[in-house]
């Protein structure tokens, strides 16, 4: 459902580690752009990282994506979740276990939101570099709530490797 007339700017973070990562990402990238009141503006490169949080599995793909809807952020969240379902993702699972498509709503508009179910701007874009490493390739000038300017965030030296597929 729309809100009103305007048109948001949101930023979604995709990963996948489960049956052609890539390829996930890329189809992904297609439905974003076919959800609702909502059109994809601009697509990251693919990123490629270790796997976070000790568990045996193969690496991630990440990437970002720069979409402009009109649905409020809960509902663009719904619509999110609604494509990890398509994908066979079960909820529940282990917060860092594998999975065929993981979306999360990172930005949306300058809007700061901490529901029991949705928190943005999403906590991963200070803490991850697999988050902010794709989001600043395509939003470089974004002003973060909370956070400030994307260009000052730091990376996370600790964090797993990160490489951008070519
Ligand atoms: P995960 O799929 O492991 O990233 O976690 C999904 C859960 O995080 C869902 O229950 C969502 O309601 C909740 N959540 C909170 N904030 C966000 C957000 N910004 N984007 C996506 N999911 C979120």
């Amino acid at each position: 459902m729309a809100n009103d007339k305007h048109w948001y700017p949101a930023y979604v973070g995709l990963g996948s580690n489960l049956c052609g990562p890539g390829r996930q990402l890329e189809i992904t990238f297609e439905q974003l752009d076919a959800i609702p009141d909502t059109r994809l503006i601009r697509q990251s490169s693919l990123y490629r990282s270790a796997p976070f949080g000790g568990i045996e599995q193969p690496d991630f793909v990440n990437a970002a994506a720069a979409l402009l809807t009109r649905l409020s952020a809960h509902d663009l969240l719904r619509e999110l979740q609604r494509l990890e379902r398509q994908r066979g993702r079960e909820r529940g699972g282990h917060k860092w276990g594998p999975r065929i498509l993981d979306l999360d709503l990172l930005v949306y508009s300058q809007q700061k939101i901490a529901a029991a179910d949705l928190c943005v701007p999403h906590p991963g874009i200070g803490e991850r570099n697999f988050v902010l490493l794709p989001l600043r390739e395509i939003a470089p000038a974004l002003w973060i709530p909370g956070l400030g300017p994307i260009a000052n965030i730091e990376t996370s030296s600790n964090d797993p490797q990160i490489s951008r597929i070519e």
